[in-house]
């Protein structure tokens, strides 16, 4: 479902973020993406969204061509897509449920309806009844469950994750790779990026391995 194919990025400067890369992802997998920093994880992970686009190569999902989507495409292309970036800070200044509805107000929801929606994704990362409290007055992981909660408020069939454990202490980091297992187990096909591969080994996901722009391993454990 998730297709690239000889997928090269070059940024300004003629630095090369990623110099070839193909795969397949099957509907409902867990991957694994690690590699070292630099290595071209976050260029990958946002040709999904078609936030970066290949400078040659192809990306598909569901058979949509992605890498040559019209600007006025993409919203639907993401509203299909959870995605939990190194960018997707939350709103300190907006409460946890407002933070979570974000997505919501965009695609146009009833109010009571999206109401109902943002408590369901609360449950689910395990912050029911939390939704009044304000960013800052939670902990690291709690606001990163947060931010998961935001991603799957519109309930997509892909989640997509840059190092959501970065920063994160080892009991709260097992947590959130729990999570994304759950989600997983629901039926959603998540691609996570990680510096710590041992947080999700107990699964045996796919594992990729990124190093210096190129596909240097893809393997089921
Ligand atoms: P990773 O997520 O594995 O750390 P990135 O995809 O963030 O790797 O970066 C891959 C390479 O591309 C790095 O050398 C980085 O400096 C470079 N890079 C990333 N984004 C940009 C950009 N917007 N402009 C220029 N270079 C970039
Ligand atoms: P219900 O279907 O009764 O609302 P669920 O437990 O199925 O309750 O879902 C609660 C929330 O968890 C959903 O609103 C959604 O945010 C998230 N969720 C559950 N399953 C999925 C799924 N397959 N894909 C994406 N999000 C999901």
């Amino acid at each position: 479902m998730i297709v690239f194919d000889k997928v090269v990025k070059r940024y300004p400067g003629d630095y090369v973020a990623l110099g070839g890369v193909s795969f397949e992802i099957r509907h409902g997998e867990l991957v694994v993406l690690s590699g070292h920093s630099g290595a071209g994880k976050s260029t990958l992970l946002k040709m999904i969204p078609a936030i970066e686009r290949p400078t040659a190569g192809m990306v598909s999902i569901n058979g949509q061509d992605v890498s040559r989507l019209r600007a006025s495409a993409i919203p639907y292309l993401r509203r299909n897509l959870g995605l939990v970036l190194q960018e997707s800070r939350l709103l300190f200044d907006r409460s946890v449920f407002d933070n979570v509805m974000l997505p919501l107000r965009i695609t146009g929801h009833l109010p009571r309806d999206a109401a109902k929606r943002v408590d369901a994704a609360l449950e689910r990362v395990g912050l029911a009844g939390r939704g009044r409290e304000m960013p800052p007055g939670l902990s690291g992981g709690e606001q990163q469950r947060v931010a998961i909660a935001r991603a799957i408020v519109n309930r997509p069939s892909i989640l997509i994750a840059d190092e959501p454990t970065a920063h994160l202490d080892s009991a709260y980091a097992r947590d959130i790779a729990g999570l994304f297992k759950s989600f997983n187990e629901a039926g959603v096909t998540i691609i996570v990026s990680t510096h710590d591969e041992r947080l999700f080994s107990q699964w045996r996901p796919r594992r990729m391995v990124l190093g210096k722009g190129l596909l240097m391993r893809d393997f089921a454990a």
